[in-house]
């Protein structure tokens, strides 16, 4: 197992030359995968007409374009609504303190998705709302999107694998996300095989808030290794721990879009404010 891993360490270095930005291109797409083959008729139609593909290709196309827009002058003041940051060692959120102007992912997931719901939007303002909708809901359950203010999400704590320098946020965002060596499909209908029992999946505004605070607690829980030089069994122990968080937030997801995006939903349309 250990030289198994620290095979796959190898190529995952190799290949990797992403910014520590969100979960990489491959668990962004895996929730996304996830989330597609659990949309019911109507909403999986809706999806469709709104993002105009197949639902499964169009949701992982767009779950990596709020990455990949961040830079562009139009879109750079979304780019703290990737995260929230807390005290160190405290996970219970306050928006006052943690999300002043609703600058933050809390809010700006309740605040793309009302606008996802919003039947008088126009189409192109929807389809961008679902777009940052699907993720955000990935990056709200990587541990490290909701952590520590002073190492900004472990962007300023350095580690190492071997002679490789990085950051622990990317090593989470990337790293951990593909260590089995699964394609998207695959590592989706490897995660899919048995169902999460007790895991709550409804979608308020309030589960935004109990979501950042899970993984905030995960945080708390361990992803900070003992030491910079990171073993493999640290890969081991984390590894569920991160496909757990892709599991769920791909669950959640399906969930919320099935709720917001319902026939005769708009009736039932969430409040704007956090
Ligand atoms: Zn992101």
């Amino acid at each position: 197992m250990k030289n198994l891993l620290r095979v796959w360490v190898g190529m995952v270095f190799a290949a990797s030359a992403l910014p520590a930005l969100a979960w990489g291109p491959h668990g962004h797409q895996l929730v996304a995968e996830i989330a597609a083959r659990q949309l019911e008729p109507g909403p999986r139609l809706a999806v469709e007409g709104l993002l105009g593909d197949r639902a499964d290709l169009a949701m992982r196309d767009a779950s990596t374009w709020p990455d990949e827009v961040r830079e562009q002058p139009d879109y750079r003041a979304t780019g703290p609504l990737h995260y929230v940051n807390f005290p160190r060692g405290q996970c219970h959120y306050r928006a006052r303190r943690d999300c002043r102007e609703g600058r933050c992912i809390v809010a700006a997931i309740n605040h793309y998705v009302a606008l996802l719901a919003d039947r008088q939007a126009s189409t192109p303002t929807r389809a961008e709302a679902l777009r940052f909708v699907i993720h955000l809901v990935g990056d709200i359950h990587q541990p490290l999107h909701a952590a520590w203010k002073d190492d900004r999400g472990g962007n300023d704590f350095q580690v190492r694998i071997g002679r490789e320098g990085r950051n622990l946020h990317s090593l989470w965002d990337d790293t951990l996300a593909r260590l089995g060596g699964l394609n998207v499909r695959e590592h989706a209908d490897q995660l899919l095989q048995s169902p999460m029992p007790g895991a709550r999946l409804q979608w308020n505004r309030q589960a935004t808030v109990a979501w950042a605070e899970e993984s905030c607690r995960a945080v708390v829980l361990g992803v900070y290794p003992a030491s910079a030089d990171i073993d493999p069994d640290y890969l081991a122990r984390m590894r569920p721990i991160a496909e757990g968080r892709m599991e769920l937030a791909g669950r959640r997801l399906a969930v919320l879009l099935n709720q917001v995006l319902a026939t005769g939903s708009a009736d039932r349309r969430p409040k704007t404010d956090n």
